[in-house]
C-alpha cells in the first residue's frame, strides 16, 4: 500500500481475540514507540470508532511519516463549585442536558442517606443541620463510589458541591479523580442569602421555585412547597463561612484548570460562558489527541 492520501485501517485482524478488537490506546502502546510531530488539526478527520483508525498523509511532516486519528477521547470531567445559591443547580441542569454527563452532587448523595435513615445519614444531617461539612470519612467514600459506577466513567461525570476542603480534593486525586475543568461560580453574598431564603421545593416534581423570582404556577404547586432544612438565613450564612473559609483551599488544587464566572448574571448569561468553557475544553482535548504522526512503515505501508 503506498502513502498517500487518507487510509482507513481495521485493526481488528491483527486483534490477538477476534471477539475483542483492539482499542487505539492498546494498538499504540504495543505497536508504536516511535517519537511523533505534530501537524495541523485541521487536515484531520476525528474517527471515535476505536477498531477502526484512520491514516492520514501529513501536509507537513515527511513523507514517510502519517497521521493516526481514531483515538476515543476520553469522557469530560467537570467540578462545579460556589456558595450556596450560586446557581450551581440551575447550571447542572442546563449543562447535563446538553453534554449528556453525569451529575453528582455531593449535598444530594447526603440528603438521600438522611433520608434513608442510615447512621451515615443520621451523622450527616447534624452537620448539615449547623452548616457545618460533613466529615470526610462520610463523604469521600459516597463521591468515589459514585463516580466509579459505570456510568460516570462512560458518560464522563459533572461533580457538583465537591470537593469542599483541601483534604477532600486530595483524597480524590489520591484515588486518580480529576477534572479537565474547575468552573466557580462568583455571586456577592447579600444575593447568596436572599436567593437561599426565598427558595422552595415542589416535592412532587423536585422542581425548584423561588417565592419572589420563580413563583409557582398555580395556587396548589404553591400550597405543597416545602423548604429545605439548612435554608434558612441563619443556616445560610453559617454555610457560607465555612464555603468562604475553604473555598480558597480547593481552588490553590485546581489553579491550572479554574475558570471564574460571574454567577449574578442571568442564568441564560451564565450558561452561554459555561458552554463556551467547555467547548473549548472539549475541542481543545480532540485536538491533543489527534496531534500523532508516526512512520509509515509501523504500519507496512510504503512510502513509494
Ligand atoms: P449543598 O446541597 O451542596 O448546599 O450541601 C448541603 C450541605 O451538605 C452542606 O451545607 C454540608 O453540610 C453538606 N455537604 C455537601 N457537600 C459536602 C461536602 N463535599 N463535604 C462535606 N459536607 C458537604
Amino acid at each position: 500500500m503506498a502513502c498517500s492520501g487518507c487510509y482507513s485501517v481495521n485493526f481488528m485482524a491483527v486483534s490477538s481475540n477476534p471477539n475483542k478488537p483492539l482499542t487505539s490506546s492498546t494498538l499504540l502502546t504495543s505497536k508504536l514507540s516511535s517519537s511523533y510531530s505534530q501537524i495541523p488539526f485541521s487536515s484531520l478527520n476525528f474517527n471515535s470508532k476505536l477498531s477502526r483508525i484512520q491514516l492520514h498523509k501529513s501536509n507537513t511532516a515527511p513523507n514517510s511519516f502519517v497521521v493516526v486519528s481514531g483515538i476515543k477521547a476520553e469522557p469530560l470531567k467537570v467540578m462545579i463549585s460556589g456558595a450556596p445559591a450560586s446557581g450551581k443547580g440551575t447550571q447542572c441542569e442546563l449543562i447535563t442536558k446538553k453534554y449528556d454527563l453525569v451529575h453528582i452532587a455531593a449535598g444530594d448523595l447526603l440528603r438521600a442517606e438522611v433520608a434513608a435513615g442510615t447512621e451515615n445519614g443520621r451523622r450527616a444531617k447534624e452537620c448539615m443541620e449547623k452548616g457545618q461539612l460533613v466529615p470526610d470519612e462520610i463523604v469521600v467514600t459516597m463521591v468515589k463510589e459514585r463516580l466509579s459506577q459505570p456510568d460516570s466513567q462512560e458518560k464522563g461525570w459533572l461533580l457538583d458541591g465537591y470537593p469542599r476542603s483541601s483534604s477532600q480534593a486530595t483524597a480524590l486525586k489520591g484515588f486518580g479523580f480529576e477534572p479537565h475543568i474547575f468552573i466557580l461560580l462568583d455571586v456577592p453574598e447579600e444575593i447568596l442569602v436572599e436567593r437561599v431564603v426565598g427558595r422552595r421545593l415542589d416535592p412532587v416534581t423536585g422542581k425548584i421555585y423561588h417565592l419572589k423570582y420563580s413563583p409557582p404556577e398555580t395556587e396548589e404547586i404553591a400550597a405543597r412547597l416545602t423548604q429545605r432544612f439548612d435554608d434558612t438565613e441563619e443556616k445560610v450564612k453559617l454555610r457560607l463561612l465555612t464555603h468562604n473559609k475553604n473555598v480558597e483551599a480547593v481552588l490553590s488544587m485546581y489553579e491550572d484548570v479554574t475558570v471564574r464566572v460571574d454567577g449574578s448574571l442571568s442564568k441564560e448569561d451564565v450558561y452561554t460562558k459555561i458552554d463556551t468553557v467547555l467547548r473549548n475544553v472539549l475541542g481543545q482535548r480532540q485536538a491533543a489527541i489527534v496531534l500523532l504522526v508516526f512512520p509509515c512503515d509501523m504500519f507496512g505501508i510504503s512510502t513509494a
